[in-house]
């Protein structure tokens, strides 16, 4: 690709002084580093002006496209009266505000927020509040947690523990807590002749015999809803959901919804767990809730988990802490995104749009070295055969030559793009997605 000095220089430096997440850096003597200067909508444009369609919402974050008028009008009028302030022993109307909307957006079933910064920390929270819970509740042997293979929640020590992905865990096995997996509702892993239910099914009593083995030991099963997503977007029946809520409150374990990239309407519904018409015990929000601005996560809970907190005793309180814990530009960006989807009926019209993306994508799915085409919601996932080593970093510097951001997790190509996409980039990425794939 033909680059400027301006480009050259700016990735160069980068490179050095930059130590970039989830990469090894030596790949970067071959493969590009992206300047970004400015992004619009669903592109990003380098130095060069040369844009970029951020098919994959700039990691997963980003709902409403960047520079978004509605979320920048707020962010400036919260700097003007109060940009941050901790939130123990203080508060604030957007915090309030978020946190009586979150609740309210659950149907005030999950009635308390905990706030943190990223994802990660949001898992760490509910791994410590279950924990703590049952040991405020005289049950301090309740320990373990169980996981589905294939999960992913996050990459600091604790929610590393939970993950199960290979390239991400196995380096640091030695650091980690042991915890248990149990099989996947995967539908791509259902037997011959096996429906995506009949497989969520039986991967529902294989979570029963756990149960049924190691309750007395076990603080929770944590999942994500519907769709794991960094294991390479495996999507799953909702029945497995509603089978998992009923086993954990037979064998008295809590049920935490890591819904931190299926909430906000990716998978279709406001969150995921809903299409299973259940309430978690925990539910884990962070990328979409500040439409892609600024760093939060929150972890929801009951008035039953609340209650067992509630003490004179200093010691049974929730005495984790972040320092930028509620932050006031973080709320009022999540507010703001909250008011997009109630003045755009986003939920509504990203039926519509999810249902021409897929007509778009037909002649995709068909292709004779695409497998297991599948959609939830507003995302869009295939692997291609035959595909060989490197075909993820191949993928992705094809795609940009195509003014394409894709990235692939190894063979996996998928689409999330931002709800603003408009059907005239749904069409393009469409388009050239084929291209790519004809090219492979
Ligand atoms: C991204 C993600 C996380 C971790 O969030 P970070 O902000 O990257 O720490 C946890 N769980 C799920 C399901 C995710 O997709």
């Amino acid at each position: 690709m033909q680059t400027s000095t301006r480009n050259t220089v700016l990735l160069t430096r980068s490179r050095t002084a930059v130590w970039h997440p989830c990469t090894q850096m030596k790949q970067h003597e071959t493969l590009p580093i992206i300047p970004v200067a400015r992004a619009q909508g669903c592109w990003l444009y380098d130095c060069d002006g040369r844009r970029y369609l951020d098919a994959v919402s700039s990691w997963w974050v980003n709902l409403f496209g960047h520079a978004e008028p509605r979320i920048n009008a707020a962010l400036i009028d919260q700097l003007q009266q109060l940009e941050h302030v901790m939130l123990a022993g203080f508060t604030h109307e957007p915090v309030v505000q978020l946190s009586e909307r979150l609740s309210a957006l659950t149907g005030h079933a999950l009635g308390h927020c905990f706030y943190g910064s990223d994802g990660a920390s949001a898992t760490e929270i509910a791994l410590k509040m279950s924990f703590h819970y049952w040991r405020n509740r005289g049950r301090p042997g309740k320990t373990e947690f169980i996981s589905l293979a294939g999960s992913y929640h996050g990459e600091t020590l604790g929610a590393l523990s939970v993950t199960d992905v290979a390239l991400f865990k196995d380096t640091y096995a030695p650091l980690l807590r042991h915890s248990a997996q149990v099989p996947s509702p995967d539908w791509r892993q259902a037997a011959p002749g096996e429906s995506p239910r009949e497989h969520a099914m039986a991967c529902a009593q294989a979570l029963e015999r756990h149960l049924e083995q190691h309750h007395a030991n076990t603080a929770a099963l944590i999942v994500e809803p519907l769709v794991q997503g960094a294991t390479g977007m495996a999507m799953y029946d909702a029945e497995y959901l509603r089978q998992a809520r009923l086993l954990c409150d037979r064998y008295g374990v809590h049920l935490i919804a890591d819904e931190i990239m299926t909430g906000f309407g990716r998978t279709g519904t406001f969150f995921a767990h809903q299409q299973a018409a259940i309430v978690p015990d925990f539910l884990c929000l962070s990328k979409g809730i500040t439409g892609g601005y600024l760093p939060l996560s929150a972890v929801l809970t009951t008035d039953a988990v609340y209650d067992a907190f509630y003490d004179d005793d200093t010691t049974r309180g929730f005495l984790h802490s972040h320092s930028y814990t509620g932050n006031a530009l973080a709320c009022r960006a999540a507010l703001a995104t909250l008011d997009i989807f109630d003045e755009d009926q986003v939920i509504e019209a990203n039926r519509g749009k999810a249902a021409r993306m897929t007509a778009l994508t037909r002649e995709l799915a068909a292709h004779p070295r695409v497998r297991d085409f599948r959609n939830t919601g507003m995302i869009w996932a295939f692997e291609v055969g035959g595909a060989g080593p490197g075909f993820g970093h191949r993928l992705f510097e094809a795609a940009l030559r195509q003014e394409l951001l894709l990235r692939p997790i190894g063979n996996t190509v998928y689409f999330m793009p931002p709800y603003s996409i408009s059907d005239d980039e749904m069409a393009l990425l469409a388009a050239r997605t084929l291209g790519l794939v004809n090219a492979a």
